[in-house]
């Protein structure tokens, strides 16, 4: 029995067992790649996917394999990037190994390429750029391209995608991507180990080098030096740098000021945090790779509280997922929240307050807070309190008793029926939907 029988096998008796969305999500994906004496080998696509499938399914799948008698009765993991050189190590299958694509440059992560980036204002420049560096390495002006900018804003999904697209392009270049770390780490095992020639040639073999958080090497002298050498050879080779920074190279601290004008000589470009559009994008997209059904609003709702990084987006969709397999529940708002709330952590506090509301409508009304809870009828005066009823009704829950309190003692039917004012005239006035829609913004990310 060969290992794709056992593994279908095996699959079709979970298949039965597990909720189908379960199923789908962390079987699907999974391909059996050989036995290794007791142990069936599966490929998996990430770190993450096989924690998960270890934490909560290894159970299931052992027993079933130990039921089905087929031998292998464990499971080892491999992650798909590191799957082909195991394949090699491992099988003599001729037709497998053919099919597979040449020898990935170590480190290079096949998932980043320009194809599953999403562009939008913030980044269109930076990916562009990239593009062009890609097409024609070396061959312009923008040598080296720096890629600067906060963290999870796709910087080195963009240096990823440069060295995919070149293997795929121009095969016979050589490409060699490493953090900055890795750089450093291999210079001082290559001193360790006499074999600084070793290191040299590694590196300087490159026809494209991709270097990612060059911001590491601030302060490590000896590491600059070696890089400096390496840069050089390169560039006068006219070969293509690339590298990611955290911030403007010419703003960095602790790196030789030879080697930051060397930085600068290129092209640098910027990546900035995205739009609100481009958040709703990047959710739609990265949900449905995952074959994740999430209704609209709940697109809205997270790309309305998660502004800052697109790791932060892309994470939320994983715990999504997890929850949602593994309880076969529902996405829906609570579960999102949780999900939201989980991720933000400290940030959010969730103690706002009526008086939070009245102040923030005060500001945005222009009428005083004092006026609000107090009894003036004036128009003005009284549109800002109903708004500010609606708003501690819809965003804090609080029961209309309540609510009268706040309002100087009002009785519950006065908040119900300017609760009920606010919500009908929402329906076509433009001004009370721009001052609800502000508050919500600047207030719900203390209420999740
Ligand atoms: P950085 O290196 O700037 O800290 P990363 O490149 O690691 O950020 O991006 C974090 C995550 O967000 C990655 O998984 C990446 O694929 C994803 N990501 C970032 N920007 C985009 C984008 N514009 N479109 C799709 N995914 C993105
Ligand atoms: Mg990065």
């Amino acid at each position: 029995m060969d290992h794709s029988y056992i593994w279908d096998k095996t699959k079709s008796v979970l298949k039965d067992r597990l909720p189908a969305h379960a199923f789908e999500t962390w079987f699907e994906p999974i391909k059996p790649l050989n036995i290794n004496g007791t142990k069936l080998v599966l490929q998996v696509p990430n770190q993450f996917f096989s924690e998960w499938v270890d934490m909560h399914y290894r159970k299931h799948i052992v027993s079933t394999l130990e039921k089905l008698g087929a031998g292998p009765r464990e499971i080892k993991y491999v992650i798909s990037t590191e799957a082909t050189n195991q394949l090699e190590k491992t099988t003599g299958n001729i037709d497998v190994k053919s099919t597979l694509k040449k020898t990935l440059p170590p480190h290079l992560s096949t998932g980043y390429t320009f194809s599953a980036f999403i562009e939008g204002p913030n980044n269109q420049f930076a990916k562009a750029a990239a593009q062009t560096v890609a097409k024609s390495p070396g061959k312009q002006s923008f040598n080296p391209l720096v890629i600067y900018g906060g963290v999870g804003l796709g910087k080195t999904h963009l240096l990823h995608a440069i060295g995919n697209e070149i293997i795929t392009t121009a095969p016979k270049l050589k490409v060699v991507i490493a953090s900055s770390e890795k750089f450093t780490l291999d210079f001082i095992s290559s001193i360790q180990k006499n074999r600084t020639a070793e290191f040299s040639r590694s590196y300087r073999n490159a026809n494209v080098l991709l270097i990612d958080d060059i911001q590491f090497f601030q302060k490590k002298e000896q590491t600059q030096e070696q890089f400096f050498h390496t840069f050089n050879e390169l560039y006068q080779l006219g070969r293509q740098i690339v590298m990611t920074a955290d911030r403007y190279p010419g703003e960095m601290s602790g790196l030789q000021d030879r080697l930051l004008s060397r930085f600068q000589s290129g092209l640098s470009v910027d990546v900035q945090p995205p739009n609100y559009e481009t958040r709703v994008a990047i959710l739609m997209d990265k949900a449905e790779q995952n074959s994740l059904d999430l209704p609209y609003e709940v697109i809205e709702f997270i790309a309305t509280h998660l502004k800052n990084n697109v790791r932060d987006l892309e994470s939320v969709i994983i715990r999504l997922l997890a929850h949602a397999s593994l309880s076969q529940v529902d996405i829906n708002f609570p579960l999102v929240k949780k999900v939201l709330k989980e991720r933000l952590g400290d940030t959010v506090s969730t103690d706002i307050s009526a008086e939070d509301i009245i102040g923030r409508v005060a500001n945005l009304t222009n009428v005083r807070a004092d006026d609000i809870v107090g009894p003036s009828r004036r128009k003005e005066i009284t549109e800002a309190r109903h708004l500010s009823v609606y708003l501690c009704r819809d965003l804090l829950g609080l029961s209309l008793a309540t609510i009268g309190m706040h309002f100087g003692g009002r009785d519950h039917t006065t908040a119900l029926y300017a609760y009920r004012k606010v919500r009908t005239s929402l329906k076509t006035d433009k001004r009370f939907n721009r001052i609800v829609g502000t508050v919500k913004d600047d207030l719900s990310f203390a209420i999740l």
